[in-house]
């Protein structure tokens, strides 16, 4: 077993797998209003080759796979793509990302499957506010979906909260609260912009910075790991509770020296970074009859065409392909 590590001597451990790039709802920073193509379900990865994909990056050092979209909980089969990547049994950690609709629902199977962990998006308590900024989710089946995935022992819970300007400043703290409370953590994310959002980022973006000042007002934050113990958040513990205050901040502080991360698209192209366009199709290797070793190839011989760094500005993205976040995975 190698270690994959590209040319600027950044090792590769992580890896982010959307599984669907389609979603139930449609987050404003996230989908354009207006109607997506999403990738027909007959094209999308299988569960096997998903595992083989996993297979060639356990060979080459990941151990954690994050399972993402789009919402990975639209899959019918989403249980046995966990499956696929736990039966992989050099990957210890399998997180999963979600809006937690459906998790009320699979919880049980998801964790039965091998899923270790769960990022919940929780953008606003306020009924009316979330239904308007997830275009028409309902919050309530959101915490009730949080609550199963503990019960079924999916745990740590971490919940991702986009920082909007005029939409959830006003109540961080609250968000805050309610994530803490519960024994979860709670990360704070600058919005980036992508070729859907970029006429109104700029109006939107709301700095980590003053999210921080916020909080700080009510919590006593202090730092509990440097930043590149812990990829690209920034995490503090909270005097008085077992859960973490982290945050993203992809315009105000870079942190691409610290990437320790690639990820596949749901059509399995493999992406060096969120905002690089320059992909491989991996899972047409598999496709034309290769298996784990030749994927695993491919991986060594990307790998040194990672991007140093993104482009981003606020109101002005730097890929031309990233339309939709819901098409990488976050
Ligand atoms: N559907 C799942 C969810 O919402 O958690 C998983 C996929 S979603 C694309 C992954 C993460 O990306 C979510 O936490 C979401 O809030 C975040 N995200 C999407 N668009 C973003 C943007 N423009 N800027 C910052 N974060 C974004
Ligand atoms: Fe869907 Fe997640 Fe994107 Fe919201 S952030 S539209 S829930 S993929």
């Amino acid at each position: 077993m190698d270690q994959l590590q590209d040319s600027l001597g950044r090792r590769i451990r992580y890896l982010r797998v959307s599984v669907v790039d389609a979603c139930n709802l449609g987050c404003v920073y996230c989908m354009p209003s207006s109607r997506v193509l999403f990738t027909k379900f007959s094209n999308l990865m299988s569960p096997s080759e998903i595992g083989t994909i996993v297979e060639a990056a356990a060979e080459v050092g990941t151990r954690t796979v994050r399972i993402t979209g789009g919402e990975p909980l639209v899959r019918h089969d989403i249980a046995e793509v966990a499956g696929c990547i736990s039966d992989v049994g050099l990957i210890d950690d399998i997180p999963i990302s979600t809006n937690g609709i459906f998790l009320r629902e699979k919880a049980e199977s998801l964790s039965s499957a091998g899923v270790t962990r769960a990022n919940v998006s929780i953008d606003s308590l306020q009924p009316g506010v979330f239904r308007e900024v997830t275009r028409g989710g309902d919050i309530g089946r959101v915490l009730e979906g949080i609550k199963a995935a503990a019960r079924s022992g999916i745990w740590p819970i971490k919940i991702n909260t986009v920082l909007m300007n005029g939409i959830n400043d006003g109540e961080l703290v609250e968000i805050a609260r309610y994530a803490l409370d519960h024994d979860y953590s709670i990360r704070f994310i600058e919005m980036m912009p992508l070729k859907s959002n970029v006429a109104f980022q700029p109006k939107l973006f709301f700095p980590a910075a003053r999210a921080k000042k916020l909080l700080e007002e009510h919590f006593h934050l202090s730092a509990v790991s440097h930043a590149s113990e812990t990829g690209p958040a920034v995490n503090y513990g909270v005097e008085g509770y077992q859960g973490h205050v982290g945050f993203i901040t992809p315009l105000s502080g870079n942190f691409c020296s610290r990437c320790n991360r690639v990820r596949v698209t749901s059509d399995g192209r493999l992406r060096m970074c969120l905002f690089g366009d320059n992909m491989v199709d991996l899972v047409g290797i598999i496709r034309a009859g290769g298996g784990r070793d030749e994927v695993a190839a491919k991986l060594r011989e990307m790998i040194q065409f990672k991007p140093e760094k993104h482009y981003l500005e606020i109101g002005k993205t730097s890929s031309e392909t990233l339309f939709a976040m819901s098409q990488v995975g976050g």
